[in-house]
């Protein structure tokens, strides 16, 4: 029988007090005073009455704050709502008022700048605003947080208070049982692709799936989790939150992704595993100061989210040491479904020029549904939509039961995404469905196109779309942005010319856009819907 993520954090505070849970800057806290803290926490929680099921928000960065929140509301058998730092009121209003969240935690400059106008309007009773001073000795010393003012709390609103200023009674300390089956988180969609929506994130899926990194990546006492991904999106969640205290080891955090730092704290603590973007790997490796040393002790790299260019993996290696393994998963799944396993090179098909996202994780059943009838299912190198079923499968949407029934087909989850299984079981992603282009009827996948951008050598990024053409219904436009050293050196027609020499004459881009920077999401995708109106409303 599974245990809930909070039994397996509690544990490890019990047995190993001392034990480094965060290195955060130049400063270290313990497994043991993580654990008071969220005691105290989860003590505030029960005197307002929270409890099992009711919804907490947290809005901060990837700080030690984040994990005080989820574990002090997850002894009160509370539902966690991640909010992306970057909301500005629309969206943070949106998502409180979406989960009803009973109880926000902010950091306190988020608070004032967007959050004091829109609780008001929201079902939040308690606010609790926290500082980055609570776990940094001295802000000085790290020059991204120095901005970083305290504010002071004058508030109208009822229930106010500082998280370091909660005093611990015994309310707090009478612990609600929390079983393998309760919700533990609500994460959003991002809405890449339309109304951000609560996948419905069960305790068990999270310890399954963490479960399944610690063995997959061989994770032992010495390793150590290098906190690149956001701690809000499921991959933060799941491959750096919930590992850590699963394999009893420390979680290096950053505040937020600024390659530097990522650089310099990873030659400090030297951190063994991370799971990150795969625009998080191209900014690390183009920073101008990266070089082999940095990236010594990262042995075990996993990027997820988007497709990874062949390119990017050879050329990272290249340039940083370490390979990319591929994993590929969603928010529903609590990310990883299919993954490359540590020290095994994922194939690339010959064809397509993909990389193959691995092969399922354990129990995890998949079936690929061809695309013009879900009940029959696609033959070996067949495109179909991947379809899959397992103890990692979240509960449903968040009050969307339309939504919910929609995501599912025969019992297995729809993933949205076009997959070809080879003949020795490995998966490729061809692309989202949504995001095929049709050019004059043949079907075009951004991924091939932008596989091929990425071969340029002065590509720094590259994003693909299909835009309206009067002619072919739709034609192929590259967005890209150029490395520093290559910068009013390149043309868009060159980067077209080179494209053209290399793929069918409906695939090639016809037109492309240099950007400064590609627009993306905090989780590093990029916006292809932004991309599109851009185009279409020039
Ligand atoms: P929305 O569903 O609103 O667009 P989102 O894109 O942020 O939000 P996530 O759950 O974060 O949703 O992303 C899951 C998607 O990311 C998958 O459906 C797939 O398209 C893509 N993806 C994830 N990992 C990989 C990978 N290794 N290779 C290719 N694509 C991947």
């Amino acid at each position: 029988p599974q245990k809930s993520m909070i039994d397996i954090f509690e544990e490890v505070a019990a047995a190993r007090p001392d034990a480094p849970a965060i290195h955060y800057f130049h400063d270290t806290i313990s497994y043991g005073t993580l654990n008071e803290w969220a005691d105290r926490f989860s003590s505030l929680l029960a005197e307002n009455g929270v409890g099992k099921g009711d919804r907490v928000a947290v809005y901060t960065q990837n700080n030690p704050h984040f994990l005080i929140v989820v574990y002090g509301a997850w002894k009160r058998g509370a539902i966690v709502v991640p909010l992306n730092p970057m909301f500005k009121e629309k969206e943070l209003k949106y998502h409180l008022n979406d989960s009803a969240a009973k109880v926000l935690v902010a950091l306190d400059s988020l608070y004032e700048q967007f959050g004091r106008s829109v609780v008001p309007n929201t079902q939040v009773q308690v606010v609790v605003t926290c500082h980055e001073s609570d776990f940094v000795s001295d802000i000085s010393a790290v020059p991204m947080l120095e901005k970083t003012r305290k504010l002071p709390v004058t508030d109208t609103i009822d229930m106010i208070t500082t998280l370091s200023e909660i005093q611990v009674d015994a309310v707090g300390r009478d612990r609600v049982a929390v079983e393998p089956g309760d919700i533990a988180l609500l994460v959003y969609t991002s809405g890449t692709t339309g109304q951000p929506k609560g996948a419905m994130n069960l305790h068990s899926n999270l310890a399954f799936n963490a479960e399944v990194y610690q063995r997959w990546m061989q994770l032992e006492e010495n390793d150590k989790v290098l906190g690149i991904a956001p701690l809000f999106h499921i991959t933060g969640i799941v491959a750096h939150m919930c590992v850590a205290p699963l394999a009893g080891i420390p979680i290096v955090l950053l505040h937020r992704f600024d390659p530097e730092a990522v650089l310099n704290f990873t030659e400090k603590w030297q951190p063994t595993m991370t799971v990150g973007s795969i625009t998080a790997y191209i900014a690390l490796m183009n920073t101008p100061s990266a070089a082999i040393r940095n990236f010594r002790s990262m042995v075990k790299c996993y990027s997820g989210g988007a497709p990874i260019p062949p390119s990017i993996v050879e050329n990272f290696q290249k340039k940083m040491g370490p390979y990319i393994h591929n994993v590929y998963g969603l928010t529903e799944s609590n990310s990883p479904l299919t993954a490359a396993p540590f020290g095994v090179a994922a194939p690339v098909d010959k064809a397509s020029g993909a990389l193959s996202v691995g092969v399922p994780i354990p129990n995890c059943e998949v079936r690929i549904l061809a695309l013009e009838d879900p009940n029959k299912e696609a033959g070996v190198g067949e495109e179909g939509q991947l379809a899959a079923k397992g103890p990692m499968i979240f509960a449903g949407y968040w009050n969307k039961p339309e939504a919910t029934e929609k995501a599912f087909h025969d019992g297995f989850f729809l993933t949205g995404d076009v997959a070809v299984m080879d003949e020795n079981g490995y998966l490729y992603i061809v692309d989202r469905k949504k995001d095929m282009i049709i050019v004059s009827g043949f079907k075009v996948w951004p991924r091939e196109v932008e596989d091929v951008l990425y071969q340029h050598p002065a590509v720094k990024e590259a994003a693909v779309v299909g835009v309206p053409d009067p002619y072919r219904g739709e034609t192929v436009k590259a967005f890209v942005s150029i490395k520093d050293e290559y910068l009013g050196n390149v043309m868009a027609e060159e980067i077209k010319q080179f494209c053209k020499e290399r793929l069918a004459a409906y695939k090639y881009p016809r037109m492309v856009e240099i950007l400064d920077q590609i627009p993306k999401t905090t989780s590093g995708k990029f916006l292809r819907r932004e991309l599109r109106d851009r185009t279409v409303n020039q």
